[in-house]
């Protein structure tokens, strides 16, 4: 991906742009478990996912979702194939290169939240910017612009054992993205909630989905995906039995991409 792609409107600098975005890719990866059932968890998978997509995977317990996601994330190594992303080859890189790559280049939301519950709003917001040694004026204040965006501010002193689950998810979403990694991946993120905190959940993930944020969702829920996903891979005994576009995803470039992260407005 050449990030140095200024802006343009021809339709041959979009060929251009769609042909260099290619944000995760799978080549014919396998995973096996030790121990685990004989049968691939991941058989022979291959699947290319660009920037700007919102792809909802989908499938029955045990089709093998979370272990694509898991390689994805670089928690896990492929048995057999490759998994790029952002160019990356992630099963390639040490243990210390992969907890940099997380860092840097990952965001995680979970069905649980996954909280820090002795740490205030704010502070949860601000772990992966200390991690990740970015400098702590530029945190507080990414974080501030997450927290307005995402309706948190006024919840910024709270532990979240005081927040709602819909405010426990949106506290999460922030910090997934503090460290603006370009792919943000959720699993079942909406499984804990009501619906009306979950459709609350789905909407800001759509609003950053139209902003240019790779978006990679893992449910069970056939009519989520639909509503909200651009695409839907769906899995079936560690393959992919389908993989349908469902409408387009956003059309930014990615310049567009890369100038409007959270918290910023479009020039
Ligand atoms: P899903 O997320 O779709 O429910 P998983 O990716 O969790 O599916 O699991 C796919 C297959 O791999 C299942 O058969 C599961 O039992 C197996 N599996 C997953 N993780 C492990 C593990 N850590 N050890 C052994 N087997 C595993």
């Amino acid at each position: 991906m050449d990030r140095r792609l200024g802006r343009g409107n021809s339709s041959r600098t979009k060929e251009r742009w769609t042909a260099m975005t290619v944000m995760v890719e799978l080549t014919e990866v396998r995973k096996l478990y030790n121990g685990g059932s004989p049968q691939a968890a991941l058989d022979g998978v291959s699947l290319t996912i660009q920037q700007g997509e919102f792809t909802a995977v989908m499938g029955p317990s045990g089709s093998g979702k979370s272990t694509l996601l898991n390689l994805i994330a670089g928690l896990d190594r492929p048995s057999q194939g490759r998994v790029l992303v952002e160019g990356v080859d992630v099963g390639r890189l040490s243990e210390t290169e992969l907890a940099r790559f997380r860092r840097a280049r990952i965001g995680f939301i979970f069905q649980f939240f996954n909280l820090l519950n002795n740490l205030t709003v704010l502070d949860n917001i601000l772990i992966p910017a200390q991690l990740a040694a970015v400098n702590s004026g530029v945190a507080l204040d990414r974080a501030t612009a997450l927290m307005n965006e995402l309706g948190l501010a006024e919840k910024q002193k709270l532990f979240p054992g005081r927040l709602s689950g819909g405010e426990r998810q949106r506290v999460a979403i922030a910090r997934a993205l503090i460290n603006r990694p370009l792919l943000l991946l959720a699993d079942e993120p909406i499984g804990a909630l009501d619906s009306r905190a979950g459709d609350q959940v789905m909407e800001r993930l759509t609003e950053l989905n139209l902003r240019g944020q790779t978006i990679l969702l893992v449910t069970h829920d056939a009519k989520l995906a639909a509503a909200y996903a651009s695409r839907v891979i769906t899995l079936s005994d560690g393959r992919v039995a389908d993989d349908s576009r469902l409408k387009a995803s956003p059309e930014v470039a990615p310049s567009d991409i890369l100038q409007l992260r959270p918290g910023e407005t479009a020039p």
